[in-house]
């Protein structure tokens, strides 16, 4: 059992703690005025990147609609003349996103990403239903070199599979069997 001494030291130790911050400047950040930097793994608005060739990063393959545990995420994916798949529209109702960054985690060719950038209130519900004219950027956030299409594995018009710069030899899978 606790005995009185142990007691009093323990309170007075808690004391002191609080008594130390009575003498402490406060700080207090004087928003919107200042805008504190936040880090760049912040998860506030989603953005679509394009490749280092400024072509749109995302080939709609549905991951990150698949994962996204509010299903706020929807899209239609098409194709190129050329075999490069693409989203035809794509959509985020951020009324309903928790900004828990899975799609970004998901997404296999960096198109999406989540940014720090937390200051779009709106009036109306309705205008928090971003459409892909929305999204898209005109750079690659925060992976500048990232080219889903060279390091895939996929035939493009500039080399074949596993031979673009930095691609490896793709896996041969029936050499796994016995
Ligand atoms: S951050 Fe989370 S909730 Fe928002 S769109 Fe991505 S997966 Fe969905
Ligand atoms: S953003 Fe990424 S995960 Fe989502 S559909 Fe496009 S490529 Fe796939």
């Amino acid at each position: 059992m606790q005995s009185a001494w142990e007691a009093v030291k323990a309170l007075a130790s808690g004391f002191a703690v609080t008594f130390v911050h009575l003498f402490r400047k406060p700080i207090t950040e004087q928003y919107p005025e200042y805008k504190r930097p936040l880090p760049v793994r912040s998860r506030a608005r989603i953005i679509l990147t394009r490749d280092p060739d400024g072509e749109e990063r995302c080939v709609a393959c549905y991951l990150c609609s698949a994962v996204c545990p509010v299903t706020c995420i929807s899209m239609e994916g098409a194709e190129k003349p050329d075999g490069r798949r693409y989203a035809a529209w794509f959509r985020i109702n951020f009324a309903r996103c928790i900004y828990c960054g899975l799609c970004e985690e998901a997404c296999p060719t960096s198109a999406i990403q989540l940014t720090p950038d937390y200051e779009f209130c709106k009036k109306s519900i309705m205008n928090f239903v971003y459409e892909k004219e929305d999204l898209l950027v005109d750079h690659q956030g925060k992976d500048s070199n990232y080219n889903y299409y060279k390091v895939a594995g996929i035939i493009t018009r500039e080399a074949g599979k596993g031979e673009h710069a930095g691609e490896k030899e793709p896996v041969d899978v029936k050499s796994n069997l016995p």
